[in-house]
């Protein structure tokens, strides 16, 4: 799977046992993103704002 940054359009690629919730990161600008829903090999992102929270496990 893939989706596009926001910032630059460049693609970024998702592995595609990725799971909601995951980050990736644009390799061309460094912005990071939190995958948002997973739809049909469709990856939605929204900026992660929260980078390095402790994700309470
Ligand atoms: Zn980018």
């Amino acid at each position: 799977m893939e989706t596009k940054c926001k910032i630059c359009g460049e693609k970024i690629s998702v592995p595609d046992d990725s799971m909601v919730g995951e980050l990736l990161e644009c390799g061309s600008c460094g912005m990071s993103y939190e995958i948002s829903s997973i739809n049909a090999g469709t990856v939605e992102i929204k900026p992660a704002e929260n980078v390095g929270e402790d994700w309470g496990e």
